[in-house]
């Protein structure tokens, strides 16, 4: 067994940095003390939780840390717990466990990710779970995400309106609204190419927010909701959003599909200056052994485990093939 936050090798359990980070030292076991919701334990979750939220499929659930127990919570939770999500996609019982492997990836290419591990329930059933950065000291921190800064809602826009925009019009949001927007950018422009990389198809509007910081201006927040969507929707589209507003690069047109061409097009028109985006975009752009690692190590099947590899050599593959052509 692998610690089943950092994923390095451990007879059982957290080890002492993940302690530390996601539970401030308490030693907390990785079996919650209660079973799963679907157990026909509807009862026991509807009288100590309120949903806090229900977006398409995944339940989510608002934890506290009490005398070195997770118990749910409906007031001052300081946790996030996402368990098997229901529905008809492809290996939902492995969702956890991707978007574990993908956000301790994510930490591998310098985004911001908060602490996060797998959890078992008492019923053997496992549980994403992340500790939430939207509060100091239970105080809730000011957040908006990025159809809320754009003002777009179903009413307004229709019922895809989290889709709506492009990449390069939420960098136009960011330097609107950010004062610091030039780090800010490169943090997004690092999102996106992570996302794509890593075939996470479903990163629209509301997947990305702004915060409030102590001195009162907006900062993008740490990244949250990151998984390979393809292992669960094999035949969704590349990406949720358009890079650009307006048009594809030739090699869009002769590839169909997004190539280095097309990132470092995005990095220029967003502002971000070419040494930084060229620097950027090679640090993605070698296939990464620390990857193949992590992907060993996950809670992944082995079927599921492939599957990661191979989409990752995919996208690697796509955009090395223009690294070559564009020198
Ligand atoms: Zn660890």
């Amino acid at each position: 067994m692998n610690c089943p936050g950092c994923l390095k090798e451990k007879e059982s359990g957290f080890c002492k940095k993940c302690l530390k980070s996601l539970f401030d030292g308490q030693k907390v076991e990785q079996v919650l003390p209660f079973n799963s919701p679907y157990e026909g334990n509807s009862d026991f979750y509807l009288e100590h939780t309120k949903k806090i939220s229900i977006s398409g499929v995944q339940v989510k659930y608002s934890l506290r840390l009490k005398n070195n127990e997770l118990q749910l919570t409906h007031i001052g939770g300081q946790y996030i717990l996402k368990p098997i999500p229901a529905g008809t996609f492809k290996f939902l019982d492995q969702a956890p466990a991707n978007e574990h492997l993908t956000m301790q990836i994510a930490k591998q290419f310098k985004l911001e990710v908060p602490a996060n591990a797998l959890m078992d329930f008492k019923d053997g059933s496992t549980a994403y779970i992340v500790r939430r950065f939207d509060q100091i000291d239970s105080k809730k921190i000011l957040q908006e995400d990025f159809a809320q800064i754009a003002q777009m809602t179903s009413e307004t826009h229709g019922k895809n309106y989290k889709y709506d925009l492009s990449y390069e019009e939420i960098a136009n949001l960011i330097k609107k609204y950010i004062p610091t927007y030039k780090i800010e950018l490169e943090k997004f422009f690092r999102m996106i190419l992570f996302n794509y990389i890593f075939s996470n198809g479903d990163a629209h509007l509301k997947n990305f927010s702004a915060m409030q910081t102590a001195q009162g201006d907006y900062v993008l927040t740490p990244v949250y909701d990151l998984l390979c969507t393809r292992i669960h929707s094999p035949t969704e589209s590349d990406m949720a959003l358009d890079l650009l507003t307006e048009g594809y690069s030739q090699a869009y047109e002769a590839c169909g599909f997004y190539t280095y061409q097309d990132f470092f097009e995005f990095g220029q028109r967003i502002g971000i200056k070419n040494s930084r985006v060229k620097k950027i975009l090679a640090e993605f752009n070698t296939s990464n052994k620390s990857v193949y690692q992590l992907i060993e190590r996950s809670y992944l099947n082995e079927e599921c485990k492939k599957l990661y590899a191979e989409y990752y050599e995919d996208r690697l593959k796509r955009m090395n093939m223009n690294v070559v052509s564009s020198n």
